[in-house]
């Protein structure tokens, strides 16, 4: 018998505009996915056997396609919770070979987790020869990183790593079941100008304490406003709320949830200052009033900001990762060596900085 054909497909990691710590509200979201991508190339087995390889990874991980939660661990669990997550959907994968490759820098707050789900599970997908749409593979996705990695993020990731247009933002109602992404052209390069991505490596880990407890914060909060969604609180909300902490939390919600549909109107009209005013507006409501930036990222959306860039937030979880500034094209170089300069200053890790554009979804490559 012939070998099974091999497959390629990839997925891209994300960058989120704004709209952040939104996607478990309720609220808009405002991700592009960027042309970094992980590639996956699949052939099926029939022998019940999983094999995964990764260029990020020393070992290669082995499991059988019945896998439950708890059996892989480490980023094997990233591979192993999309076979799950597949079959409990109603999609079992006989068994395959999976080689992973990446440029998406990992724990960097650009999504690779989304990018390695999405990635396999597209590839797998495919080689069994079923078409699912775009939205509900991410939502797969989710629950893989939710249920099986144990990571309780939203659905944003995934799904602008699923539903990514080139030159296109993504604005996502997550409040819509199943979720409503509206792609909207993003084509700020023809305006001259550049997102820059500022990678900190201070290390973050959204798998642990501050994500669940603002997850909890807000929910709380939700409760408390007898509200479904956080993010469709009103602006009086914030005073019928007791707790400073819990408050604060409100407030960037919806605070955040109205910069966001500002932004989505700023980008529509190329209204590019503005779109930027509100990434710093942003960044300081994440700063000030829902804790999850650090000192890194402060640094990094102040020296952009000297350094003439229009407007600069962190993006993702926070507690580290990245920051994004949108910049004059003349200005990048100048916006990177006045990041580093302050990074060297402030004695932190040596920064990465590259320049992003948004960039198509999964798709398959050959
Ligand atoms: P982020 O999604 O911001 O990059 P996460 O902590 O959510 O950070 O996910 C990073 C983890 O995902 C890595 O530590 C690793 O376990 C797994 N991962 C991501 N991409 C790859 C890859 N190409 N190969 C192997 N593991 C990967
Ligand atoms: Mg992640």
């Amino acid at each position: 018998m012939d070998a099974p054909p091999v497959g390629r497909w990839s997925a891209p990691g994300r960058v989120n505009l704004i709209g952040e710590h939104l996607d478990y509200n309720g609220g808009p979201v405002l991700p592009i996915a960027i042309d970094r991508r992980t590639d996956v190339k699949a052939r099926l087995r029939d022998d019940g056997r999983v094999r995964a390889w990764s260029d990020l990874a020393e070992h290669s991980i082995e499991f059988g396609a019945d896998v439950e939660p708890g059996e892989v661990t480490d980023w094997g669990a990233y591979v192993a919770g999309v076979v799950w997550s597949l079959r409990e959907a109603g999609h079992p994968v006989p068994g395959a070979d999976v080689v992973i490759s990446s440029d998406v820098p990992t724990g960097a707050g650009l999504s690779s987790s989304a990018a390695i789900e999405c990635g396999v599970a597209a590839a797998l997908l495919g080689s069994i020869g079923v078409d699912v749409p775009p939205v509900e593979v991410a939502l797969l996705a989710q629950r893989a990183e939710n249920d099986y990695v144990g990571v309780p993020s939203g659905s944003m990731d995934q799904l602008a790593a699923m539903c990514g247009a080139e030159g296109h933002a993504l604005f996502i109602d997550t409040a819509a079941t199943p979720p409503k992404v509206d792609p909207v052209p993003a084509d700020w390069t023809a305006d001259g100008l550049r997102l820059l991505v500022i990678d900190t490596r201070a290390s973050h880990s959204l798998a642990d304490g501050e994500y669940a407890k603002r997850r909890a914060e807000c929910d709380t909060a939700a409760e408390q406003l007898g509200l479904k969604h956080l993010a469709d609180a009103g602006l009086d909300a914030v005073l019928r709320i007791e707790d400073p902490v819990i408050k604060a939390r409100v407030r960037h919600v919806i605070t955040e949830t109205a910069r966001t549909r500002s932004a989505v109107r700023a980008l529509r009209e190329r209204q590019w200052n503005q779109l930027a005013t509100l990434f710093t507006a942003s960044h300081a409501s994440l700063r000030d009033d829902f804790e999850v930036s650090a000192p890194e990222l402060d640094i990094a959306v102040d020296a952009s900001l000297e350094a003439g860039a229009l407007g600069a937030r962190m993006t993702g979880g926070g507690f580290g990762g990245s920051a994004i500034a949108l910049v004059p094209a003349d200005r990048a170089e100048a916006v990177g060596e006045r990041v580093r300069a302050m990074f060297a200053h402030a004695e932190f890790a040596e920064p990465r900085t590259f320049m992003v554009a948004p960039a198509a979804g999964a798709r398959r490559d050959g």
